[in-house]
Formats: structure tokens, sequence, C-alpha cells
């Protein structure tokens, strides 16, 4: 692979994206990045790169802006997705299943820039439910994948998304690598909000405690359900690994050290140097039973897995979480940073996915949701002016339901 030529790192406002922009400006590489949010909401912004930030510039689910960030790239590392945690997941399966139009539109550019590397980032959610039912679990191993029974929406959209990947591979001759991240964790992520993880869920808890003096902690599930988390230096480090080899099939990324839920708050009350009252919400999203990576296959390739002890990790994101908490947070406010504005289900950014001169624009008058065929009619008459009405026709459909929606069915 030559070390000239454009990267480009999509979703790089998020968590990952970031981390992997700046690991690639430190070697003195010139970087494109894309997200759909604005840039004052990227958790570390580059000056370095090329920034193309924005439902108008940065949004991947538009093949212009998939077009235009791709153009003379050599690499391209797709990491955009509407994405989050457990108790995002488990709520907007139809949001986390529109992925797949960012991933298709990517991947078709990259087709179209001749690039010499496609990495796609995939997920554990990948793998067969019924292998994770047991928090004893038998690490996962590639295979496991299939028969398909992964978790739904997300876990489908990323299987589907994986497979892409495959025959472009195969039919088109393009360098597609693919990983299966198991649990990143690590500074720069999102730690509150409703799409974070548990280990920033559950650092930001024991913050909560601490500066509250309220010292106890809810839990999701029964606190047995079993995961391994890997720190973010070695996802970066594993991503540019893969995508320099010659591994062809989808991998395991993700550490080998397995902690139940419980244990996780140990090391976080540990940490904190505290001791809390534990309750336990058992009708609260909580994935499957147990989950680990198995990396024999990763060792036999590059002789090489992630390998940051949990603690260690851990310490670094509390600390940081402690810092961004408590610049917000005081004592007589910390109990708000416990409200979720996602674990209710909501809904996908009506227009800003709609782009009516989008040589693919019939694909927006079939799709699904109510909210974005609304706003493609009114989009059409005025473009620019209609995109706030546009909010409030997916407002109407969330507060009535189906009968609005099914109103919107008939229409189309
Ligand atoms: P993140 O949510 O922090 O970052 C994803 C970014 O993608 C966000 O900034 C979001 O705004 C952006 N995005 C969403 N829709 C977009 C669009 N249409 N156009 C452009 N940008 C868009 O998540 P992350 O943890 O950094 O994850 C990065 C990738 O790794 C995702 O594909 C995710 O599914 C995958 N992954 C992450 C984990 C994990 O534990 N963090 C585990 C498995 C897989």
């Amino acid at each position: 692979m030559g070390k000239n030529g454009v990267i480009v790192v999509t979703g790089a406002g998020g968590f990952i994206g970031g981390h992997l922009v700046k690991h690639f400006l430190d070697q003195g590489r010139t970087v494109r990045t894309a997200d759909i949010k604005p840039l004052d909401e990227w958790y570390q912004v580059h000056r370095g790169a090329q920034n193309h930030a924005g439902g108008v510039k940065g949004d991947c689910r538009d093949f212009r802006v998939c077009r235009a960030i791709s153009t003379g790239a050599s690499q391209i590392y797709q990491l955009a997705a509407d994405m989050g945690g457990m108790g995002f997941i488990e709520n907007n399966k139809a949001l986390c299943m529109l992925s797949v139009l960012t991933n298709t539109h990517m991947i078709l550019a990259a087709q179209e820039a001749g690039v010499d590397r496609f990495f796609y980032a995939s997920s554990a959610c990948v793998y067969n439910a019924d292998k994770q039912k047991d928090p004893n679990i038998t690490a996962l191993k590639e295979i496991d994948a299939y028969p398909g029974l992964p978790e739904d929406g997300y876990g489908w959209e990323k299987l589907f998304s994986e497979r892409m990947c495959r025959h472009f591979r195969e039919d088109f001759g393009i360098k597609t690598r693919v990983a299966r991240f198991h649990n990143v964790y690590g500074p720069n992520g999102t730690w509150e909000g409703g799409r974070e993880k548990a280990p920033a869920a559950i650092c930001r808890k024991v913050i909560a405690a601490v500066v509250s003096g309220q010292h106890d902690i809810e839990i999701w599930g029964d606190g047995t359900q079993t995961r391994s988390f890997m720190y973010i230096d070695d996802c970066v480090n594993g991503i540019t690994k893969i995508t320099q080899s010659d591994i062809l099939e989808p991998i395991n990324l993700g550490s080998s050290e397995l902690v139940s839920i419980n244990q996780l708050v140990d090391i976080a009350e540990k940490i904190a140097g505290i001791k809390l009252n534990r309750r336990y919400k058992l009708d609260a999203p909580r994935g499957v039973a147990g989950r680990n990576s198995d990396n024999t296959k990763i060792q036999e390739y590059l002789k090489w897995e992630p390998d940051t002890r949990l603690r260690d990790g851990m310490e670094k994101t509390y600390r940081w979480i402690f810092d961004e908490f408590t610049a917000k947070y005081n004592a007589k406010s910390a109990h708000k940073s416990s409200i979720s504005t996602f674990t209710k289900g909501s809904h996908p950014i009506p227009g800003d996915g709609y782009n009516p001169e989008s040589r693919f624009a019939d694909t927006w008058t079939q799709g699904i949701p109510a909210g974005y065929a609304k706003a493609g009619v009114k989009t059409k008459a005025k473009p620019a002016a209609k995109a706030p009405k546009a909010k409030k026709a997916a407002a109407r459909t969330t507060k009535s339901g189906k009968k609005v929606a099914k109103k919107a069915a008939r229409r189309r």
C-alpha cells in the first residue's frame, strides 16, 4: 500500500474516528474526514485534516458527499454509523438499519475512486445470539456469525454490510478489509445522553455518586452478563494492522479479558475509592448474556492481539470523564447526567439525508420512515426553507403514532 494519497475517515466526529484521524495525522498523512454532526459536536477536531462536517457536507447517506470526499483517496475507513450502546440499539432498530445507506454509498464511491483499501467497521453484534446465552461463554470465533441470528437491527445491518464488502471484493476487486469490534472504550467518546456504552456509563454513574454524595448506582440487568472491552489505542492499532494485511475475511478485533458488569463496576469503584449500593434494573436493555472475543485468528495472522489491561484503560477513561463531568455538573445538578434522549426510541433526522437532486432520489421516496417521505415532497418544492417543517412532520408522526404513519403510507 502506498504511503502517499489521501486517507478518508468517515464518522470522524465520533469516538473511534477521532482517534484514528489523530493517528494518521501524527504519521504525516493527508487526511480527509466527514461526519454528519456539526464540527462543534465532534469529540476531537483535528485542524490538520480536511474536515467535512454537518448535514450538507458530511452526511454519508448522500452519494454526492461520498463521491466528493472519496475523489483521489487511496484508503477509506468507513466508520460512520448511527449507533450507540444497548440502550440505543435495542430501542432504535430502524435507525441502525439506515446506516446501510452510508455503507452502500461509501463503497460505491470507493469503487469509483479506485482506492487501495476500504476498511469497514463491523461489530461483535453480528454473532449468532444462540451462542451467547450463557455468561460463562465460550469466546466467539469468526465462524460463529453463521447461521445468521445477529442482534436485531444493528447486528443485521452490520452482517449485511460485511457481506457487501465481500461481494464488492469478489466481483469488483476492491480490497475490502473488515474487523468485528468488541466493545471499544476510552477517552473522547460518548459518556452520556443515551448512546454511551457500559464502561463510560459506569464511570459516569460512579462519578455522579462521588460528586453528589448519593452513594448508590443503578445497574442494567442483574450484573452477571459478561463482556470483553477493548481500549481505544488497541483498536486504532488493530484497524491499521488489519487494513494493511492480507486478511480477507471479517476478523475479531477485541480484548479477550472477560468480565461481568458487576466486575466492571468493582473496577470503577476502586478507581474512585468508593463503595456504592447497587440497584439492579432488571427490565433495562442488557443485550446477550455473555460475549467474548476468540483471538486465535488474529494471533495467527498478525502475531498480535489487543492487550491493554481493563484496569489501566478504565483509569484513563474515568479521569477523562471525570473532567468532562465536573466541567458540566455539580453536586446539585449531577442527577441530570443520567437523562437519556434515546431510550424510548427516536426518529431519523428528516430532510438531512434527503437530497432532491441526488441520482438516488428514488430510493428515498420509496423509503420507510414517514418523516423522510414528507420531507422529500416538501423539500422538492423549496429545499432550504422547508427543512424546519420537515422536522415538525416527523414530530407529528411521533405523537399521534400509528394513525399518522398509516396516512403517510397511503399517500406513498
Ligand atoms: P460514534 O457514534 O462515536 O461515531 C460514529 C459517528 O458516525 C458519529 O460521530 C456520527 O455522527 C457519525 N455518523 C452517523 N451517521 C452519519 C452519516 N450519515 N454521515 C456521516 N457521519 C455519520 O461511534 P464509534 O464508537 O466511534 O464507532 C465507530 C464505528 O465502529 C461504527 O461503525 C460502529 O458501529 C463501529 N463499532 C463500534 C463499537 C464500539 O464499541 N464503539 C463496537 C462495534 C462496532
